[in-house]
């Protein structure tokens, strides 16, 4: 049974009011007792925000300007750093946006042996369904199927049980995690598989180990040491040439004033306000549902909903007439400008990921049509990505100008 009832409903006010229970709980009661994972119901070290920090119904400032009011910056430090780990994978895959073509390319090719390979077919069944006779990693594929979240450490120990101890692919999981997760994002889970996998950091993947699920789970799983594969090097075969090039950020057209628009609400920020489209020429506005694009497989209708709800939530904030528009063939988004008499569409900018890709699709078209695509970049994103380039290290080290620049210190 699917129940993601404890993140609905997908408006800023929820998220909001999810932020004040748990501002309390962003100092060093989150440092002491983030990795612990007790379990659907029961993830209170932790603040669950994550669906809507991902759509940015909550943004990154607002959920650190909370914890540092409440807490100050040393104690708030731990929070304020995760909140940052967001940043920097998604700058991080903007930077490297080959890696992600090189993973879509990958998956399709697994989703073809898939299709062929039945004793694959059936090792992977048994994985997403929770049938795999591992005790943790069952209750943790059931956990995620049926509320689409999981705990970080849960995370962190599933891929990892998935790619050393079941030997399946880390794209086929990676995928099963996009599917499912309501914070599902291009970047953050991606990176985060591909750091399980010892891609990432090269050569030293994360280790299931069972004292240290047994001790972060409060003792609701008890596995033993041989149940899990050990000594592990990662996938050294991966990759053998490297990691992309890190490529300069992709250049941004800001929305032009006095120029008829079309303007495009989608997940990847619903932070739109109606000062953000005080000075345009607005002729239509669409919301573009996308998130089926995560994977060719389905995709958790609990996602689906959470996007659905999160639009419109977004357009009735700020005072919008909307139609709805879904990212299946592109000459659809260019028909829909064109008859609107827009010259222009005007939408939050677009990270590296299956919406890009589709956009991607819909550029020639719209070209010819004399429709130019302009996107609003927060500058959130443009005080981090350029750190971004190797090891979250990097990031780290300009936490203090970040939050200064931000107007947060
Ligand atoms: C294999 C794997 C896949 C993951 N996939 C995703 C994903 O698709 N989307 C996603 O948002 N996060 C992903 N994460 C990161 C992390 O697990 C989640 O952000 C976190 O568990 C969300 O729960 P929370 O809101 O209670 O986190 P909290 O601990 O309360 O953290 C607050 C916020 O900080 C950010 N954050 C915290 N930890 C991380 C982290 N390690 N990396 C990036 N951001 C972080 C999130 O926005 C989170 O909401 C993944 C991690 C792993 C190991």
């Amino acid at each position: 049974m699917q129940d993601n009832s404890v993140f609905m409903p997908a408006t800023r006010t929820a998220g909001l009011q999810r932020l004040r229970n748990f501002q309390s709980n962003m100092g060093l009661a989150y440092a002491k007792r983030r990795n612990q994972d007790r379990g659907p119901g029961n993830h209170s070290a932790v603040s669950q925000l994550s669906p809507y920090i991902r759509r940015r119904l909550v943004t990154e400032t607002e959920v650190i300007a909370a914890a540092l009011a409440a807490h100050g910056p040393e104690n708030a430090e731990k929070f304020v750093q995760e909140v940052l780990w967001r940043g920097y994978f998604k700058g991080w895959l903007e930077r490297r946006p080959q890696v992600w073509a090189n993973y879509v390319t990958g998956l399709n090719r697994d989703l073809d042996t898939l299709k062929s390979d039945a004793a694959l077919q059936s090792k992977i069944i048994a994985a997403e369904a929770g049938e795999t006779g591992i005790d943790c990693f069952d209750a943790w594929a059931k956990e995620l199927t049926s509320t689409g979240y999981l705990h970080n450490h849960a995370r962190m120990w599933f891929a990892s049980i998935w790619i050393f101890t079941l030997g399946l692919p880390w794209r086929l999981g990676s995928d099963f995690f996009f599917r499912h997760l309501l914070d599902g994002d291009p970047a953050s889970n991606t990176c985060s598989w591909r750091w399980v996998a010892g891609l990432h950091t090269r050569g030293k993947p994360y280790e299931a180990r069972a004292w240290n699920i047994s001790r972060f789970t409060g003792g609701r799983f008890s596995p033993r040491e041989e149940e899990f594969a050990s000594d592990i090097i990662g996938l050294m075969d991966e990759e053998p040439e490297g990691l992309p090039e890190v490529q300069p950020l992709r250049s941004v057209i800001a929305p032009q004033p006095n120029v008829p628009t079309a303007v495009i609400l989608t997940e990847e920020d619903c932070s739109i306000t109606t000062s953000d489209l005080a000075l345009l020429d607005t002729r239509a506005v669409a919301r573009l549902h996308a998130s089926h694009l995560r994977s060719p497989r389905a995709v958790y209708a609990g996602v689906i909903d959470f996007e659905t709800e999160a639009l419109a939530d977004t357009a009735a904030r700020a005072g919008l007439e909307t139609e709805t528009l879904t990212a299946i063939e592109p000459i659809n988004l260019a028909n829909w400008a064109e008859a609107a008499g827009a010259r222009q569409i005007a939408m939050p900018y677009v990270p590296v990921g299956p919406l890009a890709d589709w956009m991607a699709q819909a550029q020639p078209i719209l070209e010819e049509r004399g429709i130019t695509v302009t996107e609003w970049r927060r500058d959130w994103d443009a005080l981090i990505w350029p750190h971004a380039t190797a090891g979250f290290f990097k990031v780290k080290k300009q936490m203090p100008e970040i939050l200064s620049a931000a107007g947060l210190t």
